[in-house]
């Protein structure tokens, strides 16, 4: 109930409008404040008031009935720049358009150099050709192009035919009537998608379209008269540029702009509905109710009240959690609430936990639930008075009615078969068969072992680590070691029948570090001694992970174990694997089950390692195909992680293996982990995305949770939404901490809802909507061929965007392609996501490498998702500031760097200057470059000592670390580096930015005739 922010809001709105009560931030309405958010939020600095349910009263009028008067006109246009969520306009910029409005020149000619792609597309209208010459690609394009410089919020195309006055506010244009038919129904098999683009090399099946395709299948519209085939171009248009690469919306561009406009404030969280700033700008962050994004970023910030409209925009309504999500120094860790001996306080109903959305009714004695309604007592020892405005005055005090994100300390009710947890264990797994030998693999771990074991996680940083340990090592037999502090030596103990595995010591297995530190480090020295000389090349996995898991059994303890792995386990035992790799399948319809585990045994051990709080973290050193589809089964499903060193040589790649290894030992777990998502009537959590096991459809169990793991959760709509109201989501994460104690993590979110679609447009998160896209596409493999999927994804996209332009944005011509402001990047993303390996691999990448992707992008948050997608490319010279991915950005005379969060390349130009090149590299000489290094020069030099903390800050942002490979222009490398260039074509038929908007235009159109 924030009186302040009335006179705020009555001017902008003019009449308070039914869709736009969610707005409480008067800097989308009315004038911008240069530099960020100051005068809006002033009154979000203070203690929050927002979030009891609903909006502050201050921003909600009395319902109006009859036609909206004038004035409302002119609410919507000066709201209509709301559009823009970067801010305000650079000085001297034209009237800014909230839309990205190009005329495209696809439809009047195969355009760019890949007709082919386009050949199912109808005949070119001959109105957008003001625009484009028929003629001679180059000069008169790019003229055209250059007359407005690219904008934020108004990329600039070349001059619209039409528009040549200010533009008129598209998405303003009065809101057109809802359930309009054309776009309903859409989720589901679509009539016109049997297969949209036949024989297309660049979206459609993996390789070429040489071919001839074909006929086009019938579409519904009648739009859909095919093109010229690909023959039927004169060879000339084939390789001609038509659109100049700096008209259409630039990721570089909305990156920096964001930042600009971003960076400088803090995001407070106490705003419902509010977008925050994107993964790519550095701010801070108060939690005022709602929490952070760096723990939760929503797909909408506005969802549709009603399961139609949600439907039309097929915008899909999702959360990327991220529940033990590491804050930086300057951000509080949730802090922790005790609620005594009868636990938290919840919701007699539906279980929700205290939070800021029970709104206390009755003097305080009862609070009803903001998610179901129901009315519970307030127990006497946590009653407390309300002010006059029915808030608690001890509000602020606590956490679990102020924050959006604590943790309450869980009573013995809330622990597994209701006992106290005993600390967890970590048990450490080492194949020591020849090749893990022989390439180092035995040595580098054992030796590291030795010093990690002093930094095993812990809570106070002052006190030990109360984790136990323990080690074995095998091949196709097991080796139990006994390290209990009494012994003068650690004893082995083989287990050769691995077909029922049993821990053969149950005393002196799992230890104290602090208390049988000499036993270990005997152990881990004798340990490459003992096998230096083995010949046994075979090995078993499923007895490893048994052993580990009953030893966890018979320690009655939760814990993670540690498998240092080589080769597909072919030795007689339970979860043998045969090799299977065929890539001739690639392509085909049998291509899914390359993705599928080849044996069930593996999903049912994992099973059982959930139901102990057993999560595996594998490290795979293989030199040939090991089947990370069947060895990654149990640890994504235990919440564990997979790490993959191909081709392992310590001499280059144990900086990398050591320092994931140490990352991975080190970083915030918690174990027996079950996470419940609980949302306000309306709206329902129905699928979940990640490392983790269901055995139910709403409890989402991970044996282990690290600080870098995520969740997907997607929802749908099971009743209509109130915009009074809003949505809201309580995300509880139950969990035994590092030292033992079982607590509740608690996230808490609201987000508006909206009965216009361009509300929904309007605060949408183009980056967390492609994560989800990769997460469910990733997982469709499973079960379809990758074409279907990449289809799917490209007829959804094309939906959305067709809704916006049918919905939302002013008449114009169809040449044109407006695309909404919050989501003007999502082609370019797509197509990363359609182009990356695991949807249309190249002919080099390896099952194993797909798999392996499929897995990692499943379980990762939106940065990591990001930088995967869209890597991150920067000049050496203008650092920091990054340029788009394509080849044609980079300059003969440079030096570059890309990363992937996997990856991490330095380029250098045939051409580099000599200073640049003796600073760097300390040589003068591009052909003295050694480009094996994996590490620079330290020079004592400006340029030097930059480029290495810029890679040492790349690396420190990334949960894996990336070493560093260094391509010089022509080299081999480099093609492996250009397949990283996502905005161009790739060698594996992945179409380019251009063509890839050219080809999503030509869909959407489609869509609207
Ligand atoms: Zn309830």
């Amino acid at each position: 109930m924030n009186v302040n922010q009335q006179p705020h809001m009555a001017s902008p709105y003019g009449q308070p409008q039914p869709g736009y009560q969610g707005y409480p931030q008067s800097g989308y309405g009315g004038q911008h404040v240069p530099g960020g958010y100051p005068a809006p939020y002033a009154p979000y600095n203070g203690p929050a008031s927002a979030y009891q349910p609903g909006p502050p009263q201050g921003m909600r009028g009395p319902p109006t009935s009859g036609a909206p008067p004038v004035s409302a006109a002119q609410a919507y246009s000066q709201f209509g720049q709301g559009d823009i969520q970067n801010g305000p306009p650079p000085l001297g910029a034209p009237p800014q358009r909230s839309v990205f409005s190009y005329t495209g020149p696809p439809m009047q000619q195969p355009p760019v150099s890949q007709p082919s792609s386009f050949h199912s597309g109808p005949p070119p209208p001959p109105t957008s050709a003001a625009g484009f010459p028929p003629q001679g690609g180059g000069p008169p394009m790019s003229q055209a192009n250059h007359v407005a410089p690219p904008q934020p919020g108004m990329l600039a195309g070349p001059p619209v035919p039409g528009m040549a006055g200010p533009p008129p506010q598209p998405g303003m244009q009065g809101y057109p009537p809802q359930q309009n038919g054309a776009f309903g129904q859409v989720r589901g098999p679509q009539p016109g998608y049997a297969g949209p683009y036949p024989g297309q090399q660049s979206y459609g099946a993996a390789p070429p379209a040489q071919a001839p395709a074909p006929p086009a299948p019938k579409r519904l519209d009648p739009d859909s008269i095919p093109s010229p085939q690909a023959s039927d171009i004169p060879p000339v248009q084939k390789t001609r540029h038509r659109i100049d690469p700096d008209a259409i919306p630039s990721p570089i561009q909305v990156i920096e702009d964001d930042k600009a406009n971003k960076g400088s404030e803090p995001f407070v969280t106490g705003v419902r509905g509010q977008a925050p700033p994107l993964v790519t700008t550095n701010f801070h962050v108060k939690d005022q109710g709602n929490a952070s994004p760096r723990f939760i970023r929503c797909t909408a910030y506005n969802i549709p009240c009603t399961s139609d409209m949600a439907k039309q925009s097929q915008v899909p309504l999702a959360a990327v959690i991220k529940p033990l999500a590491t804050l930086p120094p300057d951000e509080n860790s949730p802090y922790i609430v005790d609620h005594g001996e009868s636990g938290p306080i919840r919701c007699n109903r539906c279980k929700a936990y205290m939070c800021p959305y029970m709104q206390f009714i009755e003097g305080g004695r009862r609070f009803q639930c903001g998610f179901c309604s129901c009315v519970t007592e307030v127990p006497p020892h946590y009653f407390q008075h309300l002010d006059h405005t029915g808030k608690r005055v001890d509000c602020y005090d606590r956490p679990e009615l102020s924050l959006g994100s604590y943790e309450f300390l869980a009573t013995v009710d809330y622990c597994k078969n209701n006992k106290i947890p005993q600390p967890p264990a970590f048990i450490f797994l080492i194949d020591v068969s020849y090749n893990a030998v022989k390439n180092g693999m035995v040595r580098i771990v054992c030796q590291e072992l030795k010093t990690l074991l002093d930094y095993l996680p812990r809570e106070n940083p002052d006190v030990q680590s109360n984790i136990r340990v323990g080690f074995a090592t095998y091949n196709k037999v097991l080796h139990f070691y006994n390290v209990k502090a009494s012994l003068a030596q650690p004893q082995m103990m083989v287990v050769s029948d691995v077909a029922d595995m049993f821990v053969p010591l149950l005393d002196g297995f799992l230890v104290n570090v602090s208390e049988s530190r000499v036993v270990i480090e005997s152990l881990l020295d004798q340990i490459p001694d003992m096998f230096a000389d083995t010949r046994e090349t075979e090995t078993v996995f499923g007895p490893v992970i048994q052993a580990g898991l009953e030893a966890l059994k018979a320690a009655d303890c939760a814990g993670k174990l540690f498998v240092f792995h080589t080769s597909l386990p072919i030795a007689e035992a339970p979860g043998k694997l045969k090799n299977r790799e065929d890539k001739k399948l690639v392509g085909t319809d049998k291509e899914k089950s390359l993705f599928q585990p080849q044996v069930s045994f593996y999903a049912n051990l994992a099973k059982e390692c959930v139901a102990q709080g057993c999560c595996v973290d594998l490290f795979l050193f293989p030199n040939q195909y090991v089947d990370v589809a069947t060895l990654g089964v149990v640890p994504t499903s235990t919440g564990g992680s997979v790490y993959k060193y191909t081709y392992f040589q310590a001499q280059s790649d144990q900086e990398r293996f050591l320092n994931d290894l140490r990352k991975d030992i080190q970083k915030k777990v918690g174990f027996d982990a079950v996470m419940r998502v609980r949302t306000s009537t309306g709206i329902r959590a129905t699928d979940f995305f990640g490392s983790f096991y269901m055995s139910n459809t709403t409890d989402v169990e991970l044996a282990g949770l690290d600080c870098d793991k995520t969740v997907t959760v997607e929802f749908r709509h099971d009743d209509k939404l109130s915009e009074e109201t809003g949505a809201l989501m309580q995300c509880a994460v139950l969990y035994t901490s590092c030292s033992g104690q079982r607590r509740l993590r608690i996230h808490n979110m609201a987000v508006n809802c909206c009965a216009q679609l361009a509300d929904l447009y309007r605060n949408c998160e183009t980056d967390t909507i492609i994560n989800f896209f990769a997460k469910y596409a990733y997982r469709c493999v499973l079960n379809n061929p990758t074409k279907n999927v990449r289809d799917s994804l490209v007829n959804q996209c094309a939906q959305i965007l067709a809704c916006y332009r049918k919905n939302c944005a002013s008449p114009s011509s169809a040449g044109q392609l407006i695309l909404p402001e919050c989501m003007k990047l999502l082609p370019v993303y797509l197509n990363c996501v359609l182009k990356s390996d695991v949807l249309h691999p190249g002919a080099d990448v390896s099952l194993d490498d797909r798999a392996y992707l499929r897995q990692l992008v499943s379980a990762m948050d939106v940065a990591e998702s990001h930088v995967f997608f869209y890597p991150r490319l920067l000049p050496c010279d203008t650092l920091p500031v990054a340029i788009r991915d394509s080849e044609e950005r980079l300059s003969k005379g440079g030096i570059y760097l890309l990363e992937t969060g996997l990856n991490l390349f330095l380029w250098v130009g045939a051409n580099a200057q000599q200073e640049l090149l003796q600073n760097i590299f300390g040589t003068p000489a591009f052909g003295q470059i050694d480009s094996n290094m994996t590490s620079l020069p330290i020079l004592d030099n400006p340029y030097s000592k930059r480029v290495r903390e810029i890679v040492e800050s790349f690396r420190a942002q990334r949960s894996r670390y990336m070493k560093l490979m260094v391509v010089k222009q022509e080299d081999k490398l480099e093609l492996i580096f250009k397949h990283f260039l996502v905005e161009d074509k790739n060698n594996s038929g992945g179409a380019s930015y251009v063509d890839f908007l050219c080809h999503m235009h030509k869909e959407i159109r489609q869509l609207l005739s």
